[in-house]
């Protein structure tokens, strides 16, 4: 028997003693009591399969992670001054999977501690503040990220772009204009990042850093087109300024063929941030930067973080290196990606509302439309189905400018019956929304 208040007493607690802007999943709020895998079971014994949440990268509750930080907790937790073996394994075994010039980390407790570091090493590097990033990006939480967030300050609440910071378009290959040819599209699409360059250089301005999500999330699960992160870094190279990729939700080898998705643009960026996925749930970031970005930080002032690196956390990052490489869980990722993506294009093929589908290895969008000519978002559509899927016992989110996006990004140990449970639910959805029920 479950113990605990009831939704409705959690709710109103929340009510009464929590910041209101709290916000919480769907209209009948859940309540979870226990995670296993890709698996979450509420408080009446319902099990419900996990395809939104990236923190839990190798499964709810994985009892490798879970021994390798109860181990830890009960021997010793303690900050970076002393010296200990996890912190130096884990920065090792981390910088082992990405580029050699990425060879020096930072450890944090959160993606926006990472970003905030990655800030204040980029304006310390160029001696300049100006940031140029993507459409609807999201970075952090801390005031100066929410200020590189358009996801924020352009919302209800946000106070605007400060003019330190320039927006580049989304590069959407989906909504890009009809006449620009596929082949064209990176190209295209970087000139946005050229005009914002001249456009501080008007201003007597330059950029200290380009900052984009190797695939924009929270813009609609976007896929750079093939070349973009190329023509954008030499041009913010040659105008002085670092490339930055936040890597926090896309990182740890979701996308299957790579550890990072940067990877798969051909690109190696100056600094690269991670968080979410790294300790499975532990409360742990990074930051990975080249030996020349790392010595102009070194500037006389200590960088201490009393949590950052600790033992335990560190202990959790091996344990979910050990977890991905143990299991071959990124070709896991890139087979089960590619099995999904195949069945939501017959899906689409079924369904007109159903307007494009993308996805690389486990990080997956599916753009609703009102119809395909005009691509008008059914933002409608998506949260009913999105609803509906809930009411199935199937987790799933929004996304885009529009809301009109469904986005999935399941745990990496997502097994092929898992994906047809997802497949049969949806395609189930779709029927029953499309025919004016729940
Ligand atoms: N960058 C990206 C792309 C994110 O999605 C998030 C969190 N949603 C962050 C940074 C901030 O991470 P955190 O919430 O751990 O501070």
């Amino acid at each position: 028997a479950q113990t605990g208040r009831s939704r409705d007493e959690i709710v109103a607690a929340r009510k009464a003693s929590l910041l209101p802007n709290l916000s919480i999943s769907y209209s009948e709020p859940i309540k979870f009591v226990r995670g296993d895998g890709a698996w979450l079971i509420d408080d009446r014994g319902r099990a419900y399969l996990d395809c939104f949440n990236n923190v839990c990268h190798v499964g709810h509750a994985h009892p490798h992670v879970v021994e390798a930080i109860a181990t830890q907790a009960a021997r010793l937790n303690t900050n970076t001054r002393y010296l200990h073996d996890n912190i130096v394994a884990y920065v090792e075994r981390l910088t082992a999977t990405l580029p050699p010039e990425l060879c020096i980390a930072s450890f944090a407790c959160s993606g926006s501690e990472a970003n905030s570091l990655m800030l204040r090493m980029a304006r310390n590097h160029t001696g300049r503040e100006e940031a140029i990033v993507l459409d609807w990006a999201y970075h952090g939480t801390t005031e100066e990220l929410i200020d590189l967030s358009p996801y924020k300050y352009k919302r209800k609440g946000g106070r605007g772009r400060k003019p330190h910071v320039f927006e580049a378009v989304i590069p959407d290959s989906y909504r890009a204009p009809a006449e620009w040819p596929v082949e064209e599209h990176a190209r295209r699409f970087a000139a946005s990042v050229a005009e914002q360059i001249e456009a501080m250089r008007g201003q007597g301005r330059a950029p200290a850093l380009f900052l984009a999500e190797s695939i924009p999330s929270v813009a609609g699960q976007i896929f750079l087109p093939p070349g973009y992160l190329k023509e954008v870094y030499a041009m913010v190279r040659a105008a002085g300024g670092l490339c930055v990729a936040d890597e926090v939700q896309v990182g740890f080898g979701r996308v299957g063929s790579h550890w990072w998705a940067f990877e798969t643009q051909d690109v190696v960026p100056d600094i690269v941030t991670m968080g979410k996925p790294i300790g499975n749930g532990h409360p742990m970031a990074a930051l990975v930067t080249t030996r020349e970005v790392a010595a102009s930080f070194n500037n006389g002032m200590e960088y201490f973080n009393t949590f950052g690196g600790n033992p335990v956390s560190c202990a959790a990052g091996l344990a979910v290196l050990d977890v991905i490489e143990q299991g071959d869980l990124r070709r896991n990722a890139a087979e089960i990606g590619a099995y999904l993506v195949d069945r939501f294009r017959d899906m689409q093929a079924r369904h007109e509302a159903i307007g494009d589908v993308r996805g690389m290895g486990l990080f997956l969008g599916i753009e609703l439309v009102e119809d395909r000519r005009s691509k008008a978002p059914a933002t409608a559509l998506a949260k009913k189905i999105c609803d509906g899927l809930r009411r199935r016992g199937v987790l799933i989110g929004t996304e885009g400018p529009h809301d009109n996006v469904l986005k999935m990004r399941p745990p990496m140990i997502f097994t092929r019956a898992n994906a047809d449970h997802l497949v049969a639910i949806l395609d189930e959805t779709f029927g029953a929304v499309l025919a004016g029920r729940q």
